[in-house]
């Protein structure tokens, strides 16, 4: 069986091509990358990596020639990405993939999400073809919050505006090895995995875990959406980004990061990775 991963640079791919090798051999799978700079990685590892654009049809053919199984994974090129998918989407029924996953976001069809809008054309793209496909709707990364360290170091304070939503965010490394799992059994699939980690944290366990790592007290700056926006603008954060953080912030307020499923531990065969964990890893 041919395994396939895109975007296999991203931090998720690698994830994903490591944790393909310790389930498969290297002959067995190929990492669909862009840019041929950033090959000597994958080559080293043993795999047959493939040059293609999300924009390049053509390309995007030829890497999939002989593909049985492939992994989506969603491209960061906001405004530019529903398109882009679409053009796999159509490479991959052109050369008889018989399974695509993607690599999705949360309930994205009543999600409120700034990410969700794109997803959800993608999945509904999907929906209206005959291919054989897996939508992984991953939740956060814990490493998302990584930033939130620093930040705590110079104000000893977590900034939001969520109140108590809870978000069930994971390890990158988590939702690598359900994808690869997915890639690699034998089992019946299901149509949708709601991907979240075990435990729906508020904002006040971010502080308690952010604390831990800096040994510091922090604290949970609770205050406005606009306030938020006000106060990483004059941090220097650009506006896109600010507007981002806050509209994600009323998404999580509102529930939609709180993905109790079960379904990440029950692919992946244990429990998920704590946040504590993965942001000392990281930070
Ligand atoms: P990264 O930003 O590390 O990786 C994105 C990958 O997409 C890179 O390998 C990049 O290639 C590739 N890519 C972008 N545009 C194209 C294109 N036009 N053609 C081919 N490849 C392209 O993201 P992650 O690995 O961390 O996350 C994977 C995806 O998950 C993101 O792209 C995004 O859609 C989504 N995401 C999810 C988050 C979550 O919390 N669940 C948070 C952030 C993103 P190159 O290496 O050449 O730049």
């Amino acid at each position: 069986m041919t395994i396939a991963v895109t975007a296999a640079t991203g931090q998720l791919g690698s994830l994903v091509i490591d944790s393909l090798l310790t389930k498969t051999t290297p002959d067995q799978v190929v990492a669909i990358i862009r840019d041929p700079a950033k090959a000597e990685s994958l080559t080293a590892k043993g795999v047959d990596v493939r040059i293609a654009s999300y924009d390049d049809s053509q390309a995007l053919n030829a890497a999939l020639a002989g593909v049985d199984r492939l992994l989506l994974i969603s491209g960061n090129e906001m405004g530019q990405r529903a398109a882009q998918h679409k053009n796999v989407i159509d490479a991959a029924i052109a050369q008889g993939v018989g399974l695509l996953a993607y690599t999705s976001a949360p309930a994205v069809d009543t999600s409120t999400l700034p990410v969700a809008p794109e997803h959800l054309e993608t999945e509904t793209y999907l929906a209206s073809t005959e291919l054989n496909h897996v939508l992984l709707r991953n939740g956060w990364y814990h490493e998302n919050y990584v930033p939130a360290i620093d930040a705590a170091r110079q104000s000893g304070a977590v900034l939001t505006s969520a109140g108590d939503g809870r978000v069930a965010s994971a390890a990158r490394a988590d939702f690598a090895e359900a994808a690869a799992v997915v890639l690699t059994t034998d089992a019946p699939l299901k149509r949708v995995y709601e991907l979240g980690g075990d435990v729906a944290w508020t904002q006040a366990d971010l502080a308690a875990a952010v604390s831990e790592i800096i040994e510091a007290p922090v604290t949970v700056a609770e205050v406005t959406p606009d306030e938020q926006r006000a106060i990483l603008v004059s941090a220097g954060v650009p506006e896109v980004w600010a507007d981002f953080t806050v509209d994600t912030d009323a998404s999580i307020k509102d529930g939609e990061l709180e993905v109790t499923s079960g379904d990440l531990s029950a692919l992946i065969g244990r429990p998920t990775t704590p946040l504590v964990e993965s942001l000392r890893q990281a930070g």
